[in-house]
């Protein structure tokens, strides 16, 4: 694009060399150019000028302001042309047409004056703003007094050339109009030099125009000649420099100049023509004084105007430094404080006046030194840099405040000569940051770190750069923490998190990450610690554990079950917890709590199970379930009087299996609800086909069947199907079952109230037991057969009993096995037994013929 220009512009300033050199040659008495080839060579000179303005306003990259002023611009000059041709018409043909062609150029040259007037300023104050238009008035006031002047004299001289004069005035003043206002003004979108290129053109054009019109028609040789190529000229130059840069960085305009000696050269010019004037004739003496005084008064008010604005500016800079809420400090090449603003006392509780020539370091919070340092150095040794650091300073009383301090080197400017540190208070900030980095990392119930900081922690471990780094993660879970949370509501499950949290940490070193993970499932990272010594740690855990929570009035124990797995450094984090999680799934499985080490060959067990489950679904839907019966006898006769109902399932492949096979799965995945739905109605189906003898029947009822569906109204379904008495059936319930002293009593109330039997299962086993015996609702207690007396001790075996008799419960004692046992229990009081002494339990057919044959 410029390649163009550039080419043009050549080609023009030939042209307007050819054309100076004829003039000259013209006008010192030589040869001229007939008038044809004068107005060719014009027209040729002109029309480029056009083209070049024309193809800088279509151009991209203007902004609206300077591609209106060219467009503008080009049209001014395309009207000129217009004019010049008639020029030509009239040199070629003879025909008179000047005077129409010199309107025509007229209307060209009002065109561009109007380009250039309505050219936005340079933005700036208020003030200099109005410095501006005095400058202005200042240079078109003296201009009009120097024309003025000859004018007069021009006139005194020759009164038949008035008008003329008054053309040549106004030409003159419209010309020093454009100059000083594309001088003085300044413009955003026209860098200074096209301001200057095109106010030589106006200078070249106005001028020329005017000793145009002052030397008449001097027969042929015509000063456009040198006029309109000048320029036009001029203004293709201003053209071209308007074009972005060949890089493609559009040229860009100056910060408007505040101070400009136009004026004061103005001033100085009328006050030598007064000198002149008074020196001479003295003819205008009083007229130029007068302006003389005049234009003096309008520069010391311009003066005294920007005295003001000064002193104002100066006063708001002080006022901000006083007042800004930063703090502003100059410290000299060896750090010393040669000057703080006074808000050093608001944010730092310290006078500025105590601290100049001290160091600021003293009040730096030690583990931000080595960051301010380096940024210190940053700027000494880059001049030009500025250097950002954020640290703590201590506050005269004692607290620190987070400062971000922006560094800058102006030790080469006098008026500062030091590094100007700009420190803003950002306690707020970096507290709001830290906490919500905190908030991030942190469970917000425990306070313990959460699974993201954990795995942060485990993974940084594992790329620990020593090849021997150990390292142990253990994943625990809560066992039967959901009951809980169901039966006592979740304020009270959140309560007994919060103490197991603490218990844990005050099991372990500081350096142990403790974490919840989410839920009942926690967490811990031993940083090298291993083996024995990180389960002797849980151990501790779990004795911690075990001792009683009082929660919502209840004592709650917590039993917890811990996977273990041991890394080095090197380790895949998410193998590491993998492991450590199936290793907790074997712990739980086993169902008693207590840690579990992860070996090679869980992660086929786990998928074992996982396929259990899906096959527990099918073997219900296909009928593969079945119930065994076991007698419960009365003492000291051993005549059965009830039977309880026990699951078993026929599996085609392994056999018959036990509950403790399934149970713990079913109860899992909720299979049990079903399950349960299923044994009960079975229960009752089979219990009713037997003799009135067996007074009850007993099942097994687990939390989730209580808390699930619409128990009750099933029990009472199945009892309606089947057609038995409610009074032959016994619910059996385990303690944790019972904890709920609302819900679950509620359920209880209803069941006793179609006339079921309740019995607390496997009594003694739990830690709740008196509590839960003086809220809930029951009829019998089953002592669980671990307190068998013989060959143990019998006092829980006594004491239950007692307990029963007291209370007007029936006592069941479970697991008889040998007669010394059922001797013992008799002695201890006990009315009911259960016992493989009696019976196992066995398919109800059997059980059917047992009955038969049984001693009533
Ligand atoms: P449980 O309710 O305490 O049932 C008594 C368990 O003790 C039975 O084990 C029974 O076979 C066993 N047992 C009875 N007498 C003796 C004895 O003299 N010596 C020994 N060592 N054991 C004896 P089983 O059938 O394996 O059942 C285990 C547990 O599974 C039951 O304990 C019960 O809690 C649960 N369970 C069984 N069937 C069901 C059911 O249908 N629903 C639910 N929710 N749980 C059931
Ligand atoms: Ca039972
Ligand atoms: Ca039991």
């Amino acid at each position: 694009m410029r390649e163009f220009e550039s080419r043009a512009l050549r080609v023009l300033a030939g042209v307007t060399a050819v054309c100076v050199a004829l003039f000259a040659v013209g006008a010192a008495g030589g040869w001229f150019p007939p008038a044809p080839v004068t107005w060719v060579l014009i027209m040729v000179a002109h029309g480029l000028s056009v083209l070049v303005c024309a193809r800088t306003a279509v151009a991209g990259g203007l902004d609206p302001y300077a591609r209106r002023f060219w467009r503008t611009a080009s049209l001014g000059l395309a009207v000129m042309a217009g004019g010049l041709g008639l020029r030509l018409v009239t040199a070629v043909t003879g025909a008179d047409l000047t005077s129409t062609a010199q309107i025509i150029h007229g209307a060209g040259a009002l065109t561009m004056l109007w380009a250039v007037a309505r050219l936005p300023v340079a933005t700036r104050g208020g003030r200099s703003r109005i410095a501006l238009w005095l400058d202005l008035a200042i240079t078109m006031t003296a201009s009009a007094i120097f024309l003025w002047h000859t004018a007069a004299l021009e006139a005194v001289r020759d009164p038949a050339a008035l008008a003329t004069t008054v053309v040549m005035m106004g030409v003159g003043l419209i010309v020093v109009f454009l100059v000083a206002k594309l001088i003085l003004a300044g413009s955003e979108s026209l860098p200074r030099g096209v301001l200057h290129m095109f106010a030589c053109a106006c200078l070249v054009g106005g001028v020329g125009t005017a000793a145009g019109i002052a030397l008449g028609d001097h027969s042929g040789l015509e000063p456009l000649l040198m006029v309109i190529p000048g320029a036009g000229l001029a203004i293709a130059i201003a053209a071209r420099r308007q074009l972005p840069a060949p890089g493609g960085a559009t040229a860009t305009a100056g910060p408007p100049r505040q101070f400009s000696l136009l004026p004061y050269v103005a001033v100085a010019a009328v006050d030598g023509l007064l000198l002149h004037v008074v020196a001479t004739d003295g003819r205008n003496a009083l007229v130029v004084a007068i302006f003389a005084v005049l234009l003096t008064a309008l520069v010391v008010y311009r003066q005294v105007n920007a005295f003001r604005d000064n002193e104002a500016l100066k006063e708001r800079f002080r006022l901000i430094a006083q007042n800004s809420s930063d703090i502003v400090t100059i410290t000299d090449r060896d750090h010393n404080v040669k000057y703080l603003s006074p808000a050093t006392l608001r944010v730092l509780g310290r006078h500025p006046d105590d601290l100049l020539g001290t160091q600021l370091r003293t009040f730096l919070h030690r583990d931000d030194l080595p960051l301010v340092q380096a940024a210190a150095v940053a700027v000494f040794t880059d001049p030009t840099s500025t250097a950002t650091y954020q640290a703590r300073f201590r506050h005269a009383d004692g607290t620190w405040i987070w400062l971000e301090v922006v560094l800058s080197n102006l030790l080469d400017q006098p008026s500062v000569a030091g590094i100007v540190g700009n420190a803003r208070d950002i306690t707020q900030v970096r507290e709001t940051q830290d906490r919500l980095s905190h908030d991030a990392t942190h469970d917000a119930l425990t306070g313990l770190a959460n699974r993201v900081l954990f795995g942060q922690r485990v993974a940084e471990n594992t790329r620990a750069p020593f090849p021997d780094h150990r390292f142990t993660v253990v994943l625990i879970d809560l066992d039967e923490f959901k009951l809980v949370n169901d039966t006592l509501g979740h304020a009270a499950g959140d309560a007994l998190l919060v103490a197991v949290a603490e218990r844990m940490l005050a099991s372990v070193r500081p350096s142990d990450l403790v974490a919840r993970l989410g839920g009942d499932e926690f967490a811990i990272l031993f940083e090298n610690l291993g083996g024995t010594d990180v389960t002797r740690v849980l151990d501790r855990i779990a004795d911690q554990l075990r001792l009683p929570v009082e929660v919502d009035d209840q004592l709650l124990a917590v039993r917890a079950s811990y996977g273990v797995a041991e890394g080095v450094s090197g380790d895949d984090a998410g193998d590491l917890l993998r492991r450590a999680d199936v290793a907790m799934y074997e712990a739980k499985a086993r169902g008693e709590g207590g840690h579990q080490r992860y070996e090679p060959g869980m992660d086929t067990q786990r998928a074992e199970r996982a396929r259990l489950n899906s096959t527990l679904q099918s073997a219900l839907a296909g009928d593969e379930f079945v119930l065994h019966y076991q007698p419960v006898v009365s003492l000291p006769d051993g005549v059965p009087v009830g039977v309880e109902a026990l699951l078993r399932w026929q599996h085609p492949q392994r056999g018959l299996l036990g509950p403790h096979e399934f149970l713990a799965a079913a109860e899992q995945n909720g299979l049990i609800v079903p399950l349960g739905r299923w044994v009960l109605r079975e229960a009752c189906r089979q219990a009713a086909s037997w003799p009135a003898s067996i007074a009850s029947i007993a099942v097994n009822v687990s939390a989730r069947q209580l808390h699930e569906g619409d128990f009750v109204a099933e029990v009472a379904a199945a009892l309606h199907d089947h057609g038995l008495a409610a009074s032959r059936l016994t619910l059996e319930i385990t303690e944790s079952t019972a904890v709920d002293p609302g819900r679950t009593r509620h359920g209880l109330e209803q069941l006793r109230a179609l006339g079921v039997r309740i019995a607390l299962d496997d009594f003694g086993t739990e830690a709740s037991t008196l509590s839960v015996l003086a809220t809930c609702p029951v009829d019998q207690i089953k002592l669980d057969r671990s307190f068998m007396p013989v060959p143990r001790p019998d006092a829980i075996a006594r004491a239950v009993v007692q307990l029963a008799d007291a209370m007007g419960l029936e006592a069941v004692a479970e697991g008889v096995e040998t007669e010394e046992q059922r001797r013992r229990i008799i002695d201890l009081g006990y009315r009911r037994a259960q016992g493989y002494l009696f019976g196992r339990p066995v398919p109800a057919a059997e059980l059917t013929a047992m009955l038969a044959v049984s001693p009533r």
